[in-house]
């Protein structure tokens, strides 16, 4: 069982609370995109609402395990702090006297921030004791940080071990559960999955795990050469994984044994040079000629693969159609994401895998029309393999029930 907010009594409690403030900054330590903070915010005031303290850690980029102002929380501090229009009070390190003053000072109505986790190299080697060391900061946990779910480290994993049941979900993180796991349990069918981006090998897990849940598989992308090379067609200069073929192979196999329809484009967008500026043309897959590259799914394509995703009712998205980033290469990914509105639209529930599909419908402002937008790219993916995040798992509490089974499998 895991606790939702609701579950806890905050009240006059030091709440740490570990957010997924990694925000992206530019070189004067200016945040570029403050959407992470905004997202953590209805937890924050749940907290202050409820008369709890919220004591909020975070890490900021890769300082490896070392003290580096280019990564520090102190930004971030003043701009959660114009958003919440309460102070923030910022202590420059997440464990220690430091830590300790600033947190022990605080009232009612007020927030903690702590420096940057990962300026000790516990953190990301999920020692126990830093986590003892920051458990003494507060009396309860809350996890709200969805995209770091999936590394067992001290915030997320050695930390909630510490707290027995005074441990919860914060709101962006049930969220994430709500919408992945239904998808994944108990789809409302047809269930469509969509998977792109550049390689096969990163979604090879994904699309086993998918193909023994979905109805339909449309794959787009530049792992869909790979396929296509499995299937004995001239690929031209497209990107390719030669050691993936065979598995390509074995995945279409494997989707027709399972009854699952495995669907390719039928024509493609081919470019001179991998660039914007080369020259371009759509051509049907068999036609894809020596020098030539693929850069995005063709209108066909789009079509069929439209009518498909506004027929569904669940529908998860992960990884874009073509090279979104140019913009002669984003209309598969833009005709993909508008797909997704009108399912909405139609009453589906939708759902964008983070990293690069959550950049596409960003880039296209469509972010608001879809059901769920996963915060956590490295952690969808994961979910979407079936496998058990590390800081879900921590979150667990033992009930009764639990405690009688692993009895019984202890007496065995
Ligand atoms: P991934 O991180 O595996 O989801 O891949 C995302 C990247 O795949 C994006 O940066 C896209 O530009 C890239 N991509 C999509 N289609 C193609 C393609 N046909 N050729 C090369 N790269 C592609």
């Amino acid at each position: 069982m895991i606790n939702t907010l609701h579950d806890l009594d905050l009240y006059g409690s030091l709440v740490l609370t570990r957010v997924d403030f990694n925000v992206p900054m530019d070189e004067n330590g200016k945040i570029t995109d403050d959407t992470r903070i905004r997202e953590s915010i209805p937890t924050i005031k749940y907290i202050i609402d409820n008369r709890g303290i919220p004591v909020i850690i975070s890490h900021l980029g890769r300082p490896n395990g070392k003290v580096n102002m280019k990564y520090s929380l102190a930004p971030v501090a003043k701009r959660l702090e114009e958003l919440m229009g309460e102070p923030v009070h910022f202590a420059t390190d997440c464990i220690g006297a430091g830590a300790e003053d600033v947190v022990h000072q605080r009232h009612f109505g007020e927030i903690a921030l702590l420096e940057n986790l990962r300026f000790h190299p516990e953190e990301e080697a999920n020692d126990p004791e830093f986590a003892a060391r920051i458990a003494e900061l507060g009396e309860l946990y809350i996890n709200d940080a969805f995209g770091t779910c999936h590394r067992a480290h001290a915030s997320t994993v050695e930390l909630a071990n510490i707290y027995v049941t005074e441990k919860a979900v914060g709101f962006l993180l049930e969220k994430e559960l709500k919408y992945l796991g239904e998808a994944l349990e108990n789809p409302e069918r047809p269930f469509v999955a969509i998977l792109g981006g550049s390689k096969v090998s990163g979604k090879i897990d994904v699309i086993r795990q998918l193909l023994t849940k979905c109805d339909t598989i449309l794959i787009g992308g530049g792992m869909m050469f790979t396929f296509y090379k499995a299937m004995g067609l001239e690929i031209g200069n497209s990107l390719i994984e030669e050691d993936r073929v065979s598995l390509a192979a074995e995945l279409i196999a494997e989707a027709k044994q399972l009854g699952v329809t495995l669907l390719l484009p039928t024509d493609v967008v081919v470019a001179d040079s991998f660039s914007n500026d080369a020259t371009f043309k759509t051509v049907s897959i068999e036609r894809i000629e020596a020098g030539w590259i693929g850069m995005d799914i063709g209108e066909k394509t789009c079509e069929q693969f439209n009518s498909i995703i506004t027929s569904a009712k669940t529908v998860v998205w992960n990884g874009p159609m073509g090279v979104f980033e140019m913009p002669n290469f984003e209309s598969g990914t833009r005709s993909v994401a508008k797909a997704m509105v009108r399912a909405t639209e139609a009453g589906a529930i939708t759902i964008i895998g983070g990293g690069d599909s959550a950049a596409a419908i960003h880039k296209f402002n469509l972010e608001k029309q879809v059901s769920h937008v996963s915060t956590g790219g490295g952690a969808s993916l994961e979910f979407l393999e079936g496998k058990i995040l590390p800081g879900v798992k921590a979150l667990e509490v033992l009930t009764r029930s639990t405690y009688s089974f692993s009895n019984n499998l202890d007496n065995e």
